[in-house]
């Protein structure tokens, strides 16, 4: 029999057509595997959606390359094949066909990589990201502060998006000041396009609710897109509606809106069925075009090609011993109501709820709400990066855990963020209405009718005055905290206690 001369492997978050991988190869030639693993979809508890939408995007994906002339070893759940893990799976077919050569595009997680490396096979770059992995580490080096900012600059330079000549469009860099109204119930809000499912994804669905049903999250409702046609529609769809208020509203929360002016990309981008230099484009022409404001057109870049690459450098930077980062020792356990929103917190609930329903919730949720309360309480940073990595359809690991480990829990000691992002209630008041829906008193800084937000925040400024008196951004709220009264002091250290008794 003639040997195969390639055998180009396709991860579940590689689902692009133009990907290194299938660059490289020849779809005369050479064949394509996928696989559906019980090994990655179970080595934390992913959301029920998450699993279907990846598995339907996979399948969809598939059946895309085989229109195009691949051949396409599909290797689904069920199959009699299918061997539970990628290295299993990738003996097996190594010895079924006898490639010359093993190739596969760099996998987005440390742990994939380690685990490919034990075969022999040659790995491409990934070269849908727009900062190769070692042009950020010459960036990196020598800096004594690696801040998003600087980053982003020399990526607005490097792209030309929303540039005059050497100058950023509007004279600014950044627009962010302009970009924290909190939104107004009654305002008409967008909503992304809703995917009727087809047979595949009703299969996937079955699939799922069958082998992974004591999993976190509702499986219905399910509308994702699952094609890139689709995907690209998705996003359309936010240009027109959704884009014009993003910048305004990117920090607002409300009650029964989970989305507001957000994207809903996230999971369309990290899995490859978006491109993101074609996304900013598409915004960039719409600024130009006069369809949107510059705030507007500038919050949503930074987010794309500043954040997103910037936090993937990271990760690659600092893998392995950045996922064990603890800079405050905290140790607690991640509390119940993470998983039932069973709480007397509204914020805490409602976030937790749709992230139950959508497996969705978008940043300042994320931040402000879920993270912020976590380090508050002094949860251990690890248990909660294994949440956050669960319960999102767009969780990958290179982006979620520089963004809970570094942003949001200060785990790292500043290293991405200039301050730990830790606030009271009266934020969370200030830029949304959940306080509305909450058993407790937003206004009370102690006592049992108090937003535990409150006590809790001021007892995190007290308990880290060593680590935290230092940094210009908080130390002053030490120091307003050292101007309360000693009997106001106890009464803020006995609330904080009682609650973080109740929860844990
Ligand atoms: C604790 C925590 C965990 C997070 N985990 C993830 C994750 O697992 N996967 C993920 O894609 N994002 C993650 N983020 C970043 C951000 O919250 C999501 O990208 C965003 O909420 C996705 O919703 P959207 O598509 O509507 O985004 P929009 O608000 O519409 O933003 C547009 C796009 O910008 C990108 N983006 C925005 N902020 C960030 C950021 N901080 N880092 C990287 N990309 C960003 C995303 O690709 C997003 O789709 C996390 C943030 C925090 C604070």
């Amino acid at each position: 029999m003639k040997r195969l001369r390639n055998l180009i492997f396709v991860l579940g978050d590689q689902l692009t057509p133009q990907i290194s991988s299938l660059k490289f190869g020849d779809s005369r030639l050479d064949r394509v595997l996928m696989v559906e693993s019980m090994e990655e979809a179970t080595y934390v508890g992913h959301h029920k959606k998450k699993i279907a939408f990846i598995f339907s995007a996979m399948r969809h994906f598939a059946e895309e390359l085989r229109e195009t002339g691949w051949r396409v070893d599909y290797i689904d759940f069920n199959h009699l094949e299918n061997r539970g893990g990628f290295i299993a799976q990738l003996e097996h077919a190594i010895k079924q066909c006898r490639p010359e050569n093993l190739i596969v595009t760099e996998p987005g997680e440390w742990r994939v990589l380690q685990m490919l490396k034990q075969l022999k096979v040659t790995i491409l770059p990934d070269d849908r990201f727009l900062c190769p992995i070692a042009d950020f580490k010459r960036w990196a080096e020598g800096r004594k502060q690696l801040r998003m900012e600087y980053f982003y600059r020399d990526m607005r330079r490097k792209t030309g998006l929303l540039m005059a000549g050497e100058k950023p469009a509007g004279g600014v860099w950044n627009f962010d000041a302009e970009n924290r109204r909190p939104a107004r119930a009654d305002l008409l809000m967008p909503r992304p396009k809703i995917y009727p499912q087809d047979d595949t994804t009703r299969a996937v669905l079955g699939l799922v609710a069958s082998q992974f049903g004591n999993h976190f999250g509702d499986i219905e409702p399910f509308n994702y897109a699952v094609t890139r046609s689709s995907a690209e529609e998705a996003f359309e769809n936010f240009l027109e509606f959704a884009l014009p208020s993003f910048g305004d509203y990117q920090d607002a929360m409300l009650i029964g809106e989970p989305f507001l002016y957000h994207s809903v990309i996230a999971q369309y981008l990290n899995c490859g069925l978006l491109d993101a230099l074609t996304v900013c484009r598409r915004v960039e022409a719409a600024y130009t075009s006069g369809r949107v404001p510059l705030n507007a057109a500038e919050g949503y870049i930074r987010q794309v090609i500043g954040w997103r690459e910037y936090v993937r450098g990271i990760y690659w930077l600092k893998m392995p011993d950045y996922a064990e980062v603890n800079f405050f020792d905290h140790q607690q356990p991640l509390p119940d109501f993470y998983w039932s929103a069973d709480t007397d917190m509204g914020c805490i609930r409602a976030t937790v709820e749709q992230t139950k329903e959508y497996a969705y919730a978008h940043h300042i949720q994320r931040l402000m709400v879920t993270g912020n309360f976590a380090m508050l309480a002094g949860v251990n940073p690890q248990r909660l990066h294994e949440w956050y990595l669960s319960v999102y359809a767009d969780a990958y690991e290179w982006v979620e855990l520089p963004n809970t480990l570094g942003m949001s829990q200060y785990a790292d000691g500043g290293m991405l963020a200039s301050k730990p992002y830790a606030a009271s209630g009266a934020y969370i008041n200030r830029m949304s209405n959940y306080c509305e829906s909450s058993v407790y008193d937003v206004k009370l800084r102690t006592g049992k009718q108090a937003c535990p937000f409150n006590s809790l925040y001021w007892n995190f400024l007290n308990r880290h005055r060593d680590k935290l008196a230092s940094n210009p951004r908080i130390g002053n709220m030490i120091r307003t905290y050292d101007k309360f009264s000693v009997s106001e002091r106890e009464k803020i250290a006995a609330s904080s206690a009682e609650f973080l008794a109740k929860i844990f």
